[in-house]
C-alpha cells in the first residue's frame, strides 16, 4: 500500500509553529517513504473558516518548501479537498451508521446537554453528555420530533470496553471507552464534526499514517472506534508532544510568532525556519543541528520523533538563522535580500553595480541573522547625499582634537591614490577583481586599482610619516566614512566607497 499522509488544517487562523511542524513531519514522512502528501482543508466550521486564513496557510507552506501532491490548487483523484464540498459523502456515511445502529439521533438542546453534564458532575461522575437519548423508544422519538426539535447524530460508543491504541510515538496507550462520551457525528444543520469528517476522509483519501499533536490523542480513540464500526482499517497514528515555551510551559505569543509568515516578513531565510521547526522534536543525528530538507527526507522516520516536549528557544533560532545567512552564496544572498536591500540601495544599482552590492553585503554577511538587518548596514555605501552620523561616531570625531588635520591630510593622499571610482561611477572592474571581505594577507595582484590590503599598507605608512598612532587615526576615519563606529573592516570601507566619496566625506570633517 502506498504510504499516504496528509496535513489537515482548519482555515480558522494563520499557520502557527505547531501546525507548521505537523505539516513538515507528515510531508517528510511521505517523501521518506516514497509516498504521497495531501493537503485537506477542514473547513466545516463555516463561521470561523476564512479564505484569508486559507491563503495564509497555503503561502506559509509554500514558503517553507512543503509541497503537496494532492489538495487545493493541485487537485488530485481524491478530491474535492475542502470538507465543505464533501457534505454528501458524510451524509451517506451517517445513513450507514444509523442503519447499523452505531449512530442514533439525539434531540437534546444545548441547554439540556449542559444540564446533563452538570448533573453528572454533581454526582461525582465525569461530566459529559448523559446519553439521555441513546436508548429512547420510537414513540419517544416521535414525540420529540413532534415538538419540532432538530436532531443531531451521536455515536453509540461501546460502554465499559478497554481499547488500545498502538501509537507510533507514544507506544501502546489504553483507554476505557466509557470515559469518552457519545460524541456528535453530525450537527442538526447537517454539518459533520471534526472526528466524523476526519475518519470519512482519511478512509476515502487512502491515508495510511497520521502525525499530529498529542492534543488529538483522545480523538484518536474516537476515530479508531469509528473506523471499526464502519468495518474499515484505521491509519497508523503518531500523537506527538506539543512544542513548549522556553520555560517549559505552553508556547505563548511571547515565545514565538503566531503566524509563520511573520518570520518571512522579518527577513528569516525559510531554510533556517524549516530546519529549526524540524528540530523541535526530531533529531538529525548525534548533535548535528543543521540539515537541509533533502537530508531530512533521507533519514526521517516517524518513530524517531521524540516523546518529550521540545522547547522553543529564540536564541537558538537566531543562531541558526545567522548560520544560514552565512552559508548562503553571496550572489544568491543578494538576490534573496533584494526586496529589503532596495530600501537603501537604488534598484538600478542591481543592474549597474551588482559587484559593489555583493561586496558590500559580503562585509555584513557574518554579522546579520535576518535579511531585514541588511539595508541599514549597507546604506552608507550608496548614500550620495550627506551622511548621517550616529551618536558614537560623533563622539569619536570630537574626541580627537587634531583629527580634522589628519582627516584633511588623509583626504589629500586618497585624492591622488589609485582607488576605485565611487558609486555611482562605473567601478565594475575593481569590484570584480577584489572580492570582499578582503584578506590582507592575499592582495589581489591584477586588480585595476589599490586593493584593501594595499590601502591598509598606505594608511599605516601615512600614520608613521605623520607620527600619528594608527589606532587614533582609524576611529575618526571610520566615523566620517561610514557614520558609525562598527561595521566592516576600515580598508574594505575605503575600497567600497572609492576615491570621490572618501575624499568628500573626509573633507567634511577635515580642517
Ligand atoms: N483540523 C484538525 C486540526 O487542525 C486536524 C487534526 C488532524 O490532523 O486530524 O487540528
Amino acid at each position: 500500500m502506498t504510504p499516504r499522509l496528509r496535513f489537515a488544517p482548519s482555515p480558522t487562523g494563520p499557520l502557527h509553529l505547531g501546525g507548521a511542524r505537523t505539516a513538515l513531519y507528515n510531508w517528510a514522512a511521505a517523501r521518506a517513504m516514497g509516498g504521497q502528501f495531501l493537503l485537506r482543508i477542514e473547513d466545516t466550521d463555516r463561521a470561523r473558516s476564512t479564505d484569508e486564513s486559507l491563503q495564509i496557510i497555503l503561502e506559509g507552506l509554500r514558503w517553507l518548501g512543503v509541497d503537496w501532491d494532492e489538495g487545493p490548487e493541485t487537485g488530485g483523484d481524491h478530491g474535492p479537498y475542502f470538507q465543505s464540498q464533501r457534505l454528501d459523502l458524510y451524509a451517506k456515511y451517517a445513513e450507514k451508521l444509523l442503519d447499523t445502529g452505531w449512530a442514533y439521533k439525539c434531540y437534546a438542546t444545548p441547554e439540556e446537554v449542559a444540564e446533563g453534564r452538570e448533573r453528572l458532575q454533581a454526582e461525582g461522575k465525569r461530566p459529559m453528555y448523559d446519553r439521555r437519548h441513546r436508548d429512547i423508544t420510537d414513540e419517544q422519538r416521535a414525540e420529540l420530533e413532534a415538538e419540532g426539535r432538530k436532531a443531531s447524530l451521536r455515536f453509540r460508543m461501546p460502554l465499559d470496553e478497554v481499547r488500545q491504541l498502538d501509537d507510533l510515538s507514544k507506544g501502546v496507550v489504553e483507554v476505557n471507552l466509557q470515559e469518552l462520551d457519545d460524541w456528535v457525528l453530525m450537527r442538526p444543520d447537517g454539518m459533520p464534526t471534526y472526528n466524523f469528517a476526519c475518519v470519512v476522509d482519511d478512509h476515502e483519501m487512502g491515508i495510511t499514517h497520521v502525525v499530529r499533536g498529542e492534543e488529538h490523542l483522545m480523538n484518536g480513540f474516537k476515530q479508531l472506534v469509528l473506523f471499526g464500526a464502519l468495518g474499515l482499517e484505521a491509519p497508523r497514528y503518531a500523537h506527538i508532544p506539543l512544542i513548549l515555551g522556553k520555560n517549559g510551559k505552553k508556547l505563548s505569543k511571547r515565545d514565538a510568532v503566531t503566524n509563520i509568515l511573520d518570520y518571512r516578513d522579518q527577513g528569516y531565510l525559510p531554510e533556517a525556519i524549516f530546519n529549526y521547526i524540524a528540530m523541535l522534536g526530531w533529531g538529525f543525528s548525534g548533535d548535528q543541528d543543521l540539515f537541509t530538507a533533502e537530508e531530512m527526507v533521507e533519514r526521517f522516520q516517524i518513530k524517531d520523533i521524540g516523546s518529550g516536549g521540545a522547547k522553543f528557544d529564540d536564541e537558538k533560532l537566531a543562531w541558526m538563522a545567522g548560520d544560514y545567512v552565512r552559508r548562503t552564496p553571496i550572489a544568491d544572498l543578494v538576490d534573496r535580500a533584494r526586496p529589503w536591500l532596495e530600501q537603501t540601495v537604488p534598484s538600478e544599482a542591481f543592474d549597474t553595480h551588482r559587484g559593489l552590492i555583493e561586496n558590500v553585503v559580503s562585509c555584513y554577511q557574518e554579522r546579520v541573522k535576518i535579511l531585514s538587518e541588511l539595508p541599514e548596514k549597507v546604506a552608507f555605501a550608496f548614500t550620495t547625499g550627506t551622511l548621517e552620523l550616529d551618536a558614537d561616531a560623533q563622539k569619536k570625531l570630537k574626541k580627537q582634537e587634531d583629527a580634522p588635520q589628519w582627516l584633511s591630510a588623509y583626504a589629500d593622499l586618497l585624492e591622488k591614490s589609485d582607488l576605485p571610482p565611487s558609486y555611482p561611477h562605473d567601478r565594475a572592474a575593481a569590484d570584480a577583481a577584489v572580492r570582499l571581505p578582503s584578506d590582507p594577507e592575499k592582495p589581489v595582484s591584477d586588480a585595476p586599482c589599490m586593493t584593501p590590503a594595499e590601502i591598509e599598507q598606505q594608511c599605516r605608512a601615512f600614520a608613521g610619516e605623520h607620527g600619528i598612532k594608527f589606532g587614533q587615526l582609524v576611529h575618526p576615519i571610520r566615523a566620517s566614512l561610514s557614520g558609525t563606529t562598527k561595521g566592516a573592516g576600515l580598508f574594505d570601507l575605503v575600497f567600497l566607497l572609492g576615491r570621490e566619496t572618501c575624499v568628500a566625506r573626509l573633507r567634511r570633517f577635515g580642517a
